[in-house]
């Protein structure tokens, strides 16, 4: 199994290595060109600054390849500005792929200064969570499941083949369960 970390802008190098951690014998790759993309079998598309992924994405041309992928059953999962690309809406500015039924607002858990590194439950496992200029979830469409919440909001969803966390698991080093989680989705894609 191979899995790629969309290597544009972001935390890649941590998604990597907990991927790795996991299991040795998963391949974890830098995603940046069509081609790498083509042997993925699941995409992380990391945390950043969306604005300057969607134009890095548009300039790498990986905007229809990942779009068609993702179409086909392809697992992608975006954390935070990641999740900001998948999301249907975005308020204020044009959605990017559309293809998580979520509406977004972004920054508004605050500035840089505001971050903040809390704990809860994501689908039954009590995990921490770092949020960075993350976005708020302001609405949940009927077909995604929510698999975490801050503060009575959703901040990791799912819908199908599709995983979206506002805040940064890859930036708790010693705790790999949400790669594995992701992990579990990409082989029962395979099967
Ligand atoms: N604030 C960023 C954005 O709106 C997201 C921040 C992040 O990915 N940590 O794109």
């Amino acid at each position: 199994m191979t899995i790629g970390v969309l290597a544009l802008q972001g935390s890649v190098a941590e998604h990597i290595k907990l991927i790795k951690s996991v299991n040795k014998k998963i391949d974890a790759v830098p995603v940046k060109t069509i081609d790498e993309l083509a042997a993925v079998d699941g995409l992380i598309i990391p945390g950043g600054e969306s604005t300057t992924l969607r134009i890095l994405l548009d300039e790498f041309k990986l905007y229809t390849p990942i779009r068609t992928r993702v179409e086909a059953g392809m697992p992608v999962w975006g954390t935070c500005a990641g999740l900001i690309l998948l999301a249907n809406r975005i308020e204020g500015e044009r959605s990017y792929f559309g293809l998580l039924d979520i509406d977004v607002k972004r920054n508004a858990y605050g500035r840089q200064i505001d971050s903040f590194v809390t704990e809860g439950d994501f689908a039954g496992m009590y995990v921490g969570m770092v949020f960075i200029r993350a976005p708020f979830i302001t609405r949940v469409g009927p077909n995604v499941e929510v698999l975490a919440e801050h503060d009575g909001r959703a901040v990791a969803v799912k819908q199908d083949n599709i995983l979206a966390t506002v805040f940064h698991p890859e930036l708790i080093a010693r705790d790999n369960r949400i790669h594995k989680y992701f992990i579990n989705m990409v082989e029962e894609s395979l099967k």
